[in-house]
């Protein structure tokens, strides 16, 4: 017996290959099942699609038909059980959904290690796992707290109704708990399902892995994250393929593991822009966990003090005529109480009017004040500015030279702890010059402000001030200049948690997630740029990062409760009176949403119309833009082009990354339908451009669906 087979391989984005190639194999091979094929002069990994039986193959039927033509298969990785229908089918619609090749998308959702492995080496891999992970998991209850009131019945309605749930909790509120609950209480149910939890950074893995493994024990729990080693990526991929890993924790490539036996998806800070992959295929982790949940009938769980618009307004209750959103809103509202009566409340949010300050400041007194305070009680504090660097500009006074990047169109950040010149977007480095490269002036000095620079500053300003110990204080700088070594983020969180830091100055990286326990006075120093932004998101971002931030203060409610101290969350602004810090200062998530709703329905934005972004690079600007007019041109004849509306074609915020000029155009439509099809018709007439006159100068092109940032 012959077999043709389609197999999926990793074929350059956007080639003019097709989906899948077709091979011939003597060996039926299941769907799903992993092989060698020979492509070019390569042999590469491959996942089998579909077969076809083609009959003994006879001299007349080869000339007759293609298959003997066909180049066989190189070998079966068939120590590996095949990828299930579910996988293929998340595979696929991901593909579909998001504009880009079968192939691509599988490889891509693939351990890299498994490309390099030949059956013998992954057969020899897999004997020596032993059966790790079987036999039922006891979690250990003895130190579960006893959950609160609406834990207990956002756990009910979970266990109860069918979902896709959200769970909407303050920080604080418990929610990691409820997430431990539930897949307790599945295991409880199905000692061999599986549960996938997901969180946006790699970096808040560890703090969540070890809450995991305490509860359930280390070898019911894998994790999957790009900062993992690729033989560690393939020994969690196995487990997790091969059913032993109960419990798969991971970013947002975890939300293509395959896992068997899948029963329970939770994404954790489901509102972070994190979850949405930005290259290649541009997906969302958290729209393809809900999809997969659907497929796979198992239950979702999204889970933010501060959700998506989207989220937000899929799980809306019913009222009047609207039926509400597929979505299940379960709420906890409060903070978890201390248990000797302490009040788990949220922080008080102050905001400082920075139009009343003088001139140049860059903390205003009364912060100062409170943070001197905190150091006097031995508290910690911890103060973001969202940009890392000394200076973000570095100017000439004389002849109004700037630290322009050459290659972008953007400034070089001056980093005074290497003393260079940096481009944040193209990684251009230079030594600062020792004169203005312009004029000659030697008077050159920076403008603005950064983290490094604020660190500096703040020490200068506690350089006299004593802890209780009559040490000096000690302040410490988290962001990703600091964190560039390996360890060294762990190290330097540590080192808060240990209690050896008075002040944390950060970018957002130290805003989300983490549990400090004696941080009781958090500060936001310049957040009023993203207030006006062109991109409608901005304000939802701000928000949820301002809200998480603010839940890093006071965690701890038995030791605010002891000490009869307060949590503060302090806003300097020259916009006090916006509507969202108003909404902020109440906690009122569900206020700002709505407001923010209003504005995207009167303006039919998401989640009330759809979106792509189409994006094109080349030389030059007009070429960019030409080809994205040419386009939508081309396009505007397809079936159904009068259901969706295409904006003029316009640079890029950032227009000129390392020499490339970037322009996108937004395309809408009311109808997710009608946006698919359009760019399933596009995507052909865009192919052919390319090669046409009119693609002549273009290096590449790309869609974006549900794009994050316009
Ligand atoms: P969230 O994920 O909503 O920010 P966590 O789940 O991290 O909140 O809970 C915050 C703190 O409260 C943690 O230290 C956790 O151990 C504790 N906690 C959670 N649930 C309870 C409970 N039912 N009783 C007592 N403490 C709890
Ligand atoms: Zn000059
Ligand atoms: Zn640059």
């Amino acid at each position: 017996m012959t077999w043709r087979l389609e197999i999926a391989v990793q074929t350059p984005a956007h080639s003019a290959l097709g989906d899948l190639l077709s091979y011939a194999s003597g060996a039926e091979l299941a769907p799903g099942s992993l092989v060698r094929v020979p492509l070019g002069r390569r042999e590469v990994l491959g996942v089998v699609w579909a077969a076809e039986a083609v009959g003994p193959a006879t001299p007349a039927q080869a000339d007759a038909a293609e298959p003997m033509a066909l180049r066989e298969v190189a070998a079966a990785l068939d120590a590996l059980p095949p990828l299930s229908p579910a996988w293929r089918d998340l595979v696929g619609f991901a593909a579909r959904y998001y504009q880009r090749s079968l192939g691509e998308v599988a490889l891509a959702a693939l351990p890299p290690q498994l490309r390099d492995l030949s059956a013998v080496q992954l057969a020899r891999r897999l004997k020596r796992r032993t059966a790790a992970g079987e036999g039922p998991v006891v979690p250990a209850m003895a130190n579960a707290p006893t959950p609160t009131p609406e834990q207990a019945r956002a756990l009910a309605r979970l266990d109860a109704e069918a979902g896709p749930f959200l769970l909407f909790g303050s920080t604080g509120s418990g929610k990691t708990e409820v997430y431990l609950r539930a897949v307790a209480e599945l295991l409880a149910r199905e000692p061999d399902a599986q549960a996938l939890v997901m969180v946006p950074e790699i970096n808040l893995t560890p703090q969540l892995e070890a809450r995991f493994a305490e509860r359930f024990g280390a070898d019911a729990v894998v994790s999957l994250h790009s900062g993992m080693t690729n033989p560690q990526r393939l020994a969690s991929w196995l487990a997790a393929h091969l059913g032993h890993a109960r419990i798969v924790l991971g970013t947002r490539m975890a939300v293509f593991a395959s896992m068997p036996r899948l029963a329970l998806v939770v994404v954790d800070e489901e509102h972070d822009p994190s979850y949405k992959q930005q290259e290649g295929a541009r997906y969302s982790a958290r729209d393809l966990a809900v999809w997969r949940g659907r497929r796979e009938a198992a239950k979702v769980l999204l889970g933010s003090a501060t959700p998506s618009l989207e989220s937000w307004h899929q799980s809306r209750p019913p009222a009047g005529e609207d039926s509400g959103g597929r979505y299940v809103r379960l709420e906890m509202p409060s903070r978890i109480q201390a248990k000797d009566g302490g009040e788990g409340a949220l922080p008080t949010v102050r905001l400082v009017d920075m139009n009343l300050q003088p001139p140049k400041t860059v903390l205003s007194a009364a912060l100062l004040d409170a943070i001197g305070q905190r150091i006097a009680r031995g508290e910690q504090s911890m103060v973001f500015l969202n940009r890392r660097g000394y200076a973000p500009v570095l100017a000439c006074g004389d002849c109004g030279w700037k630290s322009e990047c050459p290659h972008c169109s953007a400034f070089r950040v001056f980093h005074k702890i290497d003393r260079s010149l940096r481009c944040h977007h193209c990684g251009f480095a230079e030594r600062v010059p020792r004169a203005c490269p312009s004029c000659g002036n030697l008077d050159i000095a920076p403008i603005g402000r950064g983290t490094e620079r604020l660190e500096e500053h703040l020490a200068e300003l506690f350089n006299a001030v004593r802890r209780p110990d009559g040490s000096p204080v000690r302040i410490a700088r988290i962001d990703a200049d600091s964190t560039r070594k390996q360890g060294a983020l762990e190290q330097q969180l540590a080192a808060v948690h240990a209690g050896e830091v008075d002040i944390l100055v950060g970018t957002q990286m130290i805003a989300k997630g983490h549990d400090f326990r004696r941080i009781t006075l958090v500060a936001a120093l310049n957040p009023d740029g993203a207030l006006f932004s062109s991109d409608f998101r901005a304000p939802e971002r701000l928000f949820s990062l301002l809200m998480q931030a603010a839940g890093r203060a006071g965690r701890d409610a038995a030791y605010l409760a002891a000490q009869e101290s307060n949590a503060q969350m302090w806003i300097q602004t020259h916009h006090p009176q916006h509507p969202l810090f108003t909404a902020l200062r109440q906690h009122d998530y569900p206020a700002f949403a709505s407001q923010e709703l209003e504005e995207r329905r009167a303006a039919g934005m998401p989640p009330f119309a759809f979106q792509a972004l189409l994006r094109a690079d080349a030389r030059t600007q007009e070429t960019a833009q030409a080809f994205l007019q040419a386009a939508s041109e081309a396009a505007a004849s397809l079936e159904g082009a009068d259901r969706v509306s295409g904006y003029p074609a316009v640079p890029l915020p950032i227009q000129r990354v390392a020499n490339v000029e970037r322009a996108q155009m937004l395309i809408e439509s009311g109808s997710r339908a009608a946006l698919q099809k359009f760019l399933a018709g596009s995507l052909p007439l865009l192919h052919q451009l390319r090669q046409s006159p009119a693609g002549k100068g273009v290096i590449r092109w790309l869609v974006d669906v549900d794009p994050q940032a316009i």
